[in-house]
């Protein structure tokens, strides 16, 4: 995802802020946290799927009584749907409500172009898994014979 887009989360919710960069951690000789580190691994049409859900979990953790702690480890597209992946500590209530929430979003993204938001579905003939409208699906799909195209040219040059 573009980082203007990702900084737009980080400032508009306080659990989508960044710790330490790649290279911080890698300094440190251990990446753990994900997020921080790779930032969204999906593509930019999830952008409103990630606000939504984000603007839901904010409303649950400031409208409860007791703190809820969230720490977000890592988002990405993992067969054709996005991923979610937080640590949440807090009452029992409010950490269900999110984790279905957190769910929800994930369906939803089976249904959501990832390159460019409009309605798509989920394409398994690419070689991989992805969720795209028919536009970006003719992309991918030229995208992926000019690829096999330049292998063979590149074996014929041998
Ligand atoms: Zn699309």
């Amino acid at each position: 995802m573009r980082t203007e887009l990702e900084n737009m989360l980080a400032r508009r919710y306080k659990f989508m802020r960044k710790g330490k960069t790649l290279i911080e951690q890698k300094s440190e000789g251990f990446i753990g946290d994900l997020y921080s580190a790779f930032g969204c691994e999906c593509g930019d049409g999830w952008y409103q799927i990630l606000d939504e859900l984000c603007s839901e979990i904010e409303k649950i953790i400031n409208e409860s009584d007791s703190p809820v702690d969230l720490e977000v480890n890592q988002i990405k597209e993992k067969f054709g749907t996005l991923r979610f992946n937080v640590s949440i500590d807090g009452p029992e209530k409010e950490c269900t409500k999110i984790e279905e929430l957190i769910q929800e979003a994930e369906q939803k993204s089976a249904s959501i172009c990832e390159e460019c938001g409009n309605p798509g579905i989920i394409r398994d003939d690419l070689g991989w898994i992805l969720t795209l409208c028919d536009d970006c699906y003719v992309l991918e799909v030229a995208r992926s014979l000019m690829f096999e195209f330049d292998e063979a040219f590149k074996e014929l040059a041998k």
